[in-house]
């Protein structure tokens, strides 16, 4: 497939790597597909789901796991993914699955929106989390397994914490209510990406690339 095709949006993420040369943003975005922050970030979240899994299993409740793993499609391959990851520049690519350093191999079954995420979509995001994280610590407790409640949360803590230290601080999913990415350095990747800035500019948002363009 064409660079063309494989990027219909012209989003610098998808455009040949010779094109970021010189870019003041290489090295300090994950701007770039890069397995190993796809290995950290699966360490990272194992780091609490194994301990989880392994509680409930000795607590007995281990048939229930299904549930939490029937919701990890759900969340995964069809909520999560569309209030979040459809307004990334990584799933702005064709085809129809994800490559991006979290949610590899997820089906893309909704359009790109390279507009930023909405508030309600936010506010859904945090259910989904809650969800994700709460559901094993219910059966943790009713199973009386209180080592590896402390583990998967322990576990659950460093995966939030590193994650927003080391990842959020540098993704392309500037929207995402996690992320921490400087005004300016969105300002300056939107000035890379004339679709996604035209539909951030359409949500409402302020960049400083409009007012540097009236004083020329
Ligand atoms: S911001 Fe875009 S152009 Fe700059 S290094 Fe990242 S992918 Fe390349
Ligand atoms: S928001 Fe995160 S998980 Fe979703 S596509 Fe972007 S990098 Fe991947």
């Amino acid at each position: 497939m064409s660079e063309q095709t494989r990027n219909p949006y012209d989003i610098c993420t998808w455009r040949p790597v010779s094109e970021c040369a010189g870019c003041p943003l290489s090295e300090r975005l994950k701007c770039r597909f890069d397995r190993a922050d796809l290995f950290h970030f699966m360490a990272l979240f194992g780091g609490f789901a194994f301990p989880a899994m392994i509680g409930v299993v000795r607590g007995g409740y281990g048939w229930w796991l299904l549930g939490w793993f029937a919701f990890w499609l759900i969340f995964f391959e069809a909520w999560e993914i569309r209030i979040l990851c459809s307004h990334c520049p990584y799933y702005a690519e064709t085809g129809r699955t994800l490559h991006c350093i979290a949610n590899y191999g997820s089906l893309k079954l909704w359009k790109y929106h390279p507009e930023p995420v909405s508030r309600a979509e936010k506010a859904q995001l945090w259910i989904g989390f809650a969800i994700l994280f709460g559901y094993p610590f219910f059966f943790l407790f009713l199973g009386g397994q209180w080592a590896f409640a402390f583990l998967a949360f322990w576990g659950g803590v460093l995966f939030f914490w590193t994650l927003r230290r080391y990842t959020c601080s540098r993704c392309v999913n500037f929207s995402c209510p996690l992320n921490t990415v400087p005004q300016e350095m969105v300002d300056e990747y939107l000035r890379r990406n004339p679709t996604m800035r035209e539909a951030w500019e359409a949500s409402g948002h302020q960049s400083a690339l409009r007012e540097e363009e009236e004083k020329l």
